[in-house]
């Protein structure tokens, strides 16, 4: 049972090599706030309500009610039996250390890309509706032009509504004051690997990875 951090700027890749762990182990809880927070935007739910205003300035949303949300999701029945990856979670040192009262972790993995390729990585990113598979009008289109590789429904390039230009600009400098003071927090404890995430890695890699 895997208990499992993935870190990185926006647009290092966390939801792409999340999917990638799940091929190894799909039984696994993948746990992405930034998911949890946009399902709950489009439903308009309270916590979708309270959430916007932070998102689409590209700010974080307040620690309490990022750390309540991943409290109620660690407590289920599956994520207790076969473990998660957190994608997006913590992003704050209050947040690592409420983590860090309710359970451990074996492994931090720290992706790792240089700015001017998580710049188009963002600006061109976008996802099936359907079934929530990742493209890149840049790097990644699907084989088959408009038709999605994964379920085969149609699907054409939306931005995400934070992806523009002025709001990664904001992310990138949370990520810079916020965030990147996390990786020395879990460096101490010795559980970081750093992943040069450029490219896609082979499946092999990525089992070697997370395995030990
Ligand atoms: P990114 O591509 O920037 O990594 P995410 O999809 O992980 O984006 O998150 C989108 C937005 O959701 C963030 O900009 C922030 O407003 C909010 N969010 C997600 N996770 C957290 C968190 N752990 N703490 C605070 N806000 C969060
Ligand atoms: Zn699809």
């Amino acid at each position: 049972m895997k208990k499992l951090i993935i870190f990185g700027a926006p647009g290092a890749g966390k939801g792409t090599f999340a999917s990638q762990i799940k091929e190894v182990i799909p039984q696994i809880a993948h746990i992405s706030t930034g998911d949890i927070f946009r399902e709950n935007l489009k439903n308009e739910t309270p916590l979708g309500l309270k959430a916007k205003e932070f998102m689409e300035k590209g700010d974080l949303v307040p620690d309490d009610i990022v750390i309540d949300m991943v409290c109620d999701r660690l407590n289920k029945e599956d994520v207790k039996k076969n473990g998660f990856i957190l994608d997006g979670f913590p992003r704050t040192l209050p947040q690592a250390e409420a983590l860090s009262e309710i359970t451990d972790i074996d492994l931090v993995v720290l992706l790792k890309v240089p700015e001017g390729i998580i710049i188009k990585r963002i600006l061109g990113r976008y996802s099936c509706p359907n079934c929530g598979a990742i493209y890149n009008k840049f790097f990644m289109k699907p084989k088959k032009e408009g038709i999605c590789d994964e379920c085969g429904k149609t699907i054409e390039f939306k931005q995400r509504s934070d992806d523009t230009e002025e709001t990664l600009k904001n992310r990138l400098e949370v990520f810079k004051n916020n965030t990147k003071p996390l990786i020395q927090y879990y460096k101490n404890k010795g559980i970081v690997k750093e992943i040069d995430y450029t490219k896609k890695l082979p499946q092999k890699k990525v089992k070697k990875i997370i395995k030990n």
